[in-house]
């Protein structure tokens, strides 16, 4: 992996775990499109799927190994022999080699004694690491680990040959609190580079990275739209910009281009964006209400953090019940048609009525109607 002084490196597994998300299927040319786009931003390394599972998923792998991209691309894997082998073929840079760590995956999942999950994991480290891969081994349900063991599963891991570990909260059962101090201890235990994997199911999953990186994780890994198993993974959007804007760390990612890359990720796995959805979603940057509106047309950072353009976006003065005056007069500037206070005036009694009959806010071609009956209306009265 490259910039190795990085403070943070990003991880994006859209294309593995997002993909695992129920009902979502890329094709081989979204996924090698995505790759790129991820790539074009300055992700630092790109999980692109899953060899063993051979057919088309081990094609796409090897075209996004081979399409020439800056990132490191990274394969998952069991911690099995030949799932490494279906890698290396791949032609892969870097391995995550996985295997459950909680006793309730150990014994009911996998079936297998604790000292078998050792043995697995050393054995498969061991082989990628003969093979000159860059090695994350992914501890999964480490937050049900008895920490005792995650322990020395970790120093295994070390010893064997890993880079790093990849810290999985694979239920999404932490808060930042527990997860700042889980990842601090094994920071300070192990010495290892810890990779943040958090899920969304208690809408904890930026929140989560965030503490991750504050107890000293280097790596954090993410999906596009949170998109993953369940409620998701931490998004990648979120995670970026609340790095850039709470925290003052600048990963230098393009970030204009999220809006763009969010739209293609939603199309391609039949996932649309909610209005609301942090960071990207349509109704970021739209005000509707007379004070807040107000205060963005004299100041955007009244209620902004960041300038829409940041992210790919655009502000929106959304006319509506909740509108005012000075809201009414800056969109019939967009118009080119300067309103006086008084025509401003004389139309908002007609602007609430109208949305609050269509329960929605008022296209442009509604708003002209009202201002011509209000222009009528006061010459007729003059
Ligand atoms: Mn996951």
């Amino acid at each position: 992996m490259k910039d190795r002084d990085k403070k943070v490196l990003l991880v994006d597994t859209t294309l593995r775990d997002g993909e695992q998300t129920a009902g979502v299927v890329f094709a081989r040319t979204e996924k090698l499109r995505i790759a790129r786009m991820l790539d074009e931003i300055g992700v630092d390394q790109i999980e692109a799927g899953i060899p063993a599972m051979g057919g088309d998923e081990k094609e796409a792998v090897k075209a996004i190994a081979h399409a020439g991209l800056e990132a490191s691309i990274m394969a998952w894997n069991r911690a099995v022999i030949s799932d490494i082998d279906a890698s290396i073929e791949c032609g892969v840079d870097a391995v995550a080699i996985s295997i459950s760590v909680s006793d309730i995956h150990i014994f009911h999942k996998l079936r297998m004694t604790r000292q078998q999950v050792l043995d697995a994991m050393t054995q498969a480290v061991v082989y990628a690491a003969q093979h000159g891969l860059y090695i994350s081994v992914n501890a999964e349900d480490a937050s049900r680990a008895d920490p005792a063991f995650l322990l020395e599963f970790a120093m295994a891991a070390k010893g064997a040959g890993a880079n790093r570990l990849r810290y999985c909260d694979t239920v999404g059962l932490l808060d930042p609190l527990t997860m700042y101090d889980r990842v601090k201890t094994l920071r300070e235990q192990t010495g290892l580079d810890i990779e943040t994997h958090t899920h969304n199911d208690f809408g904890m999953a930026t929140a989560n990275t965030l503490a991750g990186v504050q107890a000293g994780a280097r790596y954090v890994g993410v999906t596009v739209n949170g998109l993953g198993e369940r409620a998701g993974n931490a998004a990648l959007e979120e995670v970026v910009m609340a790095l850039k804007h709470i925290y003052g760390i600048d990963l230098g990612v393009k970030t204009t281009r999220f809006r763009e890359i969010s739209e293609y990720v939603a199309r391609a796995s039949g996932r649309e964006i909610p209005p609301s959805k942090p960071i990207v979603g349509a109704n970021t940057f739209a005000h509707e209400s007379g004070i807040h509106a107000d205060g963005v047309l004299k100041n955007p950072k009244t209620y902004e953090v960041f300038p829409p353009e940041e992210v790919g976006l655009q502000r929106q003065i959304i006319i509506g019940k909740h509108s005012g005056k000075h809201a009414l007069k800056a969109k019939f500037l967009e118009y080119g048609i300067n309103l006086t206070d008084e025509e401003a005036a004389a139309m908002l009694p007609a602007v609430r009525a109208a949305a609050v009959n269509l329960k929605r806010p008022l296209f442009d071609k509604e708003l002209v109607y009202i201002y011509e009956d209000a222009k009528r209306d006061m010459s007729a009265h003059k």
